[in-house]
């Protein structure tokens, strides 16, 4: 057994041999191989079965080789690769990240707008220095408003004034009015 197990490692002496993680190539082959055994699993085809068996005879060239440099240089091209492929998922997880958080906002904006256009008593300026949204009385006139936030004074003309419309609720009663006095 001794014997055998020299024999082996000076076979082994001077080649590339396993790496397991620490060679991405067979990381990579391995994987794609699991992947492949499950597939046939179901397709059994011959051309997948052909696959794999170029698979483990390039793993054991690999393996086997002495060119150790070749090898290492497989590894390092494919370990980029494996890099590149991390980075542009990460940076698209990103980048769908940020269209979200500007469909909220814009959301969330187009909700602010709908409830000032409903808000009939009050207008909505920005301050000019600091950009704080002010809300003031809809009074009709010149008017010189003072920022809380920042003590900015400026002018805001307001052209029309909020009035009460009380029409609807007055046609509405006469209405009740006529209906009951033609029941009676
Ligand atoms: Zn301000």
């Amino acid at each position: 057994m001794n014997g055998f197990r020299n024999k082996l490692f000076r076979f082994l002496e001077g080649r590339y041999g396993m790496r397991g993680i620490s060679d991405s190539v067979q990381i990579v082959i391995c994987c794609v191989y699991l992947l492949l055994v499950l597939v046939n699993v179901f397709a059994r085809s011959r051309i997948i079965s052909a696959l794999l068996l170029c698979m483990l005879g390039y793993t054991l060239f690999r393996v086997l080789s002495k060119n150790i440099p070749a090898r290492e240089n497989e590894d390092r091209v494919v370990r980029e690769w494996l890099f590149r492929m991390r980075d542009a998922f990460q940076n698209q997880s990103r980048q769908a990240e940020i269209r979200k958080g500007e469909r909220a906002a814009r959301k969330e904006k187009r909700a602010v707008e709908k409830e000032r256009r409903k808000d009939k008593e009050h207008i909505y300026r920005e301050c000019p220095k600091c950009g704080a949204t002010l809300r003031l009385p809809r009074k009709k006139g010149k008017h010189s408003v003072l920022c809380p936030r920042c003590g900015n004074k400026f002018g805001v003309t307001i052209a029309h004034a909020y009035k009460h419309d009380f029409r609807g609720i007055l046609s509405a009663s006469a209405l009740l009015k006529s209906s009951s006095i033609r029941k009676d």
